[in-house]
């Protein structure tokens, strides 16, 4: 393939013939590309995935189009999200760990596609979830992921020259940005054309849409991501960009990466796991559900306590940035000044957090894009009630986020909402 040749979207068909020539996809597939089995797998929601597999092994082709697969070209959106993605996918390996993301083999930004490690067995982490099952290592794997992205890609660490050249190349990924900025802050606190609701909530979101509190604090919290170029986020952090198997987590998926604040990573992955929690009854069919919710609460508490751990033994080993420095602690022996600060920014993101997490439940049952933790509920009268005990947990947590102190105070509000003993 000519190294500008202008962008042409892979088939099934056609992808043999104009990727046989790479050296490192004949490496990993084998020479004999008539041998090559190509299939289309993208579930996703905006771009085209392809599993190749050859005799020697298989890869993963990942490749933009120049619009929403979901909606068509009537919706347009920049091919350079696969640059962002691509980007994202390095500094998330180099910052996490090798085996922390899909191992990258090949990239072709004129044709929009990213070849990688095709990760198998692994499963989507939300259809997991929504089977019932529970992977052992995620609070573990992904609380790491999340400190040691976050804070490896701040001014906590990067020194600031590095940072701002970074924050420069990300700063045109302005489409992806946008999608989240309406999506997510806006588009679910009015009647935007594109939301959609299962219509028993009718009630319930007229009262969110007339909240004075919750709208105000779901603009403060689109100011602050927004406004807050912090570190590099992954920007799509859900069950759904995450695979697993008992032994292995990976991250998928981070196109929507952009400088944003930290607690939005963490707030709309716990978020998900927040939202599983509530569907669970819905999927009770099978058999209670009810060791499955306290694998549910207790993830989120270890993702939190995982996160925090690392995140403060960053701080002391690794804040080699200009934020917080060392000379002015550390280095006058007053080591616990450095510890007082550590404390200040943990506070400032766990309150951060827990509006992103509000926002992200509301927007996944009002918005456009909805979750199949919900969707895949088929008795509407009681996705209705699953979906409505996230959204008044969305409420609570984002307008109360300054006077909710702990983790296992949000998870026992959760469960007082599960009991319907909330009002
Ligand atoms: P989109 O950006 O369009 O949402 P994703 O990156 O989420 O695309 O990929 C869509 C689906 O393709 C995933 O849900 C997963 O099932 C599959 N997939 C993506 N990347 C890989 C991979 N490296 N290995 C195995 N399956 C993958
Ligand atoms: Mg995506």
């Amino acid at each position: 393939m000519a190294k500008n040749a202008s962008f042409e979207a892979l088939t099934v068909e056609t992808l043999p013939a104009r990727l046989g020539a790479l050296e490192t996809l004949a490496g990993h597939l084998g020479k004999d590309v008539s041998a090559w089995r190509v299939r289309e797998v993208g579930d996703g929601n905006l771009n085209l995935v392809f599993i190749v597999e050859g005799e020697k092994g298989s890869v993963v082709v990942k490749q933009a189009l120049p619009y929403v697969r979901l909606v068509g070209e009537s919706w347009p959106l920049p091919l350079k999200r696969s640059f962002f993605e691509y980007h994202a996918l390095v500094r998330q390996e180099a910052r996490a760990g090798k085996g922390s993301v899909p191992a990258i083999l090949h990239f072709d930004e004129a044709q929009a596609l990213i070849v990688m490690e095709f990760l198998t067995p692994h499963i989507i982490l939300r259809k997991e979830l929504i089977a019932g099952r529970q992977p052992p290592r995620i609070a573990e794997d992904l609380g790491l992921f999340v400190a040691r992205t976050l804070f490896r890609g701040s001014d906590l660490h990067m020194t600031a020259r590095e940072r701002k050249v970074d924050l420069a190349l990300f700063a045109d990924n302005v489409e992806l940005c946008d999608i989240t900025e309406n999506l997510v802050f806006t588009d679910p606190y009015f009647e935007a054309t594109l939301n959609r609701h299962t219509p028993a909530l009718d009630p319930l979101v007229a009262e969110l849409r007339a909240d004075r509190d919750l709208k105000v604090e779901a603009q403060r919290l689109k100011h602050l991501f927004a406004a807050n170029a912090e570190t590099l986020l992954h920007g799509d952090l859900h069950t759904g960009s995450i695979m697993v198997t008992d032994a292995d987590t990976r991250v998928i998926d981070p196109e929507f990466a952009f400088y944003g604040p930290m607690a939005f990573d963490v707030g709309m992955l716990l978020s998900n796991f927040w939202m599983s929690y509530f569907s669970q009854s819905g999927h009770e069919q099978g058999g209670s559900r009810e060791a499955m919710r306290a694998y549910l609460l207790e993830t989120v508490t270890g993702i939190w306590s995982v996160f925090r751990a690392e995140f403060s033994r960053l701080w002391r080993t690794e804040r080699t940035g200009m934020l917080y420095a060392r000379s002015l602690f550390e280095d006058r022996s007053d080591a616990l000044g450095a510890e007082q600060a550590l404390d200040r920014v943990l506070h400032d993101l766990w309150q951060d957090l827990l509006g992103f997490a509000g926002v992200e439940a509301h927007r996944r049952i009002l918005g456009l894009a909805h979750n199949a933790d919900f969707e895949t509920i088929e008795n509407e009268a009681k996705r209705a009630v699953c979906e409505a005990k996230a959204l008044r947990f969305g409420r609570h947590i984002a307008v109360n986020r300054r006077t909710i102190h702990s983790i296992e105070e949000v998870n026992a509000l959760a469960a007082l909402i599960e009991k319907g003993a909330y009002s």
